[in-house]
């Protein structure tokens, strides 16, 4: 990390100590293992370190881009990407979509889902909105109401006292169940949209050509993280919690903390366009090679001009 560059900061997520990957319905989903036990971490001692690895499983995916695949169903088949994506969760956990999407934070007791939709909100019931995270679970109804018991075993055994260890609503039970899947193509589709986001963002500055500069700026005007809470806890120092929807938002806020610091510490290298932690102010590669083979390069289109 760079020097002088620490702000107290505090977000707490859940990770499990295992996942597994299953096929149900021709699609794939991962979720936490049976028997595997769930720990809680602060975000912000791993944010660099995050960023990156999210962002080179979305570089992969942008590298390998079809828009025949639009969705990224094809590639959540085939076991690199799946590997990529357990790899990810198994260290940060799952991104937490079933919290990160609802405008209605007590979806449960309103017992219906707000969205945000192409021309306003839509509004989803809870039990076909759940469906989305928990569908693979026979022992769950999905096409009727859903009972209180119903809600109590998506919960899980850990997800109520996890939420509640963390200060969060009942929602977040869902979040933090071990009961809870998600969709390795959406996924795949996320890191895709946020590397390719902070790949516009460092070409922008890069960019000396006006025009080209405010083609990326219109399409980074579509980067809004909305639904932010936060808190001051007073101990030793103030400390600022961040009390994020979902490892989602976490990322979204990271990476516009990142982007807004004169010292960032994560960047793009010039050269391969591969994230990386930067060690100083003024690294532009993300290795020896990529910085020889760059200047090398530069000597040769000055000696052209010459
Ligand atoms: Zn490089």
């Amino acid at each position: 990390m760079i020097k002088g560059n620490s702000q107290n900061f505090e977000a707490f997520w859940v990770k499990y100590d295992n996942y597994k990957i299953f096929e149900y319905n021709n699609e794939f989903y991962i979720k936490p293992s049976d028997k595997s036990e769930d720990n809680v971490y602060n975000l912000f001692d791993v944010s660099s370190e995050l960023l990156v690895d999210f962002f080179l499983i979305g570089k992969e995916v942008a590298e390998n881009w079809d828009h025949r695949d639009i969705h990224c169903e094809l590639k959540s088949k085939e076991k690199k990407y799946q590997d990529l994506v357990l790899e990810f969760v198994k260290k940060y956990g799952l991104l937490g979509e079933v919290t990160y999407m609802p405008i209605n934070d007590n979806f449960i007791s309103d017992n219906k889902v707000l969205l945000p939709g192409m021309n306003g909100k839509t509004e989803s019931s809870l039990n076909e909105y759940l469906k989305i995270f928990f569908e693979y679970d026979k022992k769950i109804d999905f096409n009727k109401e859903l009972s209180k018991d119903d809600i109590i075993y998506l919960f899980g055994k850990n997800g109520d006292g996890t939420a509640t260890y963390l200060n969060r609503l009942n929602e977040y039970a869902l979040t933090f169940s071990e009961r809870y899947s998600e969709k390795i193509s959406r996924i795949l589709v996320y890191a895709k949209l946020m590397y390719d986001t902070f790949a516009d963002m460092e070409k922008y500055f890069w960019e000396e050509n006006e025009n080209q500069k405010e083609i990326y700026a219109h399409f980074l005007k579509d980067f809004k993280p909305c639904n932010l809470a936060f808190e001051i806890n007073y101990s030793e120092k103030a400390i600022l919690r961040w009390n994020f929807t979902s490892l989602k938002q976490a990322i979204e806020t990271m990476l516009g903390l990142n982007v807004t610091n004169d010292r960032k510490d994560v960047k793009i290298c010039k050269r391969c366009y591969k994230p990386f932690i930067a060690k100083n102010l003024n690294s532009d590669y993300c290795s020896t090679t990529c910085r020889n083979v760059a200047n090398v390069y530069k000597s040769r289109a000055r000696s052209k001009e010459k």
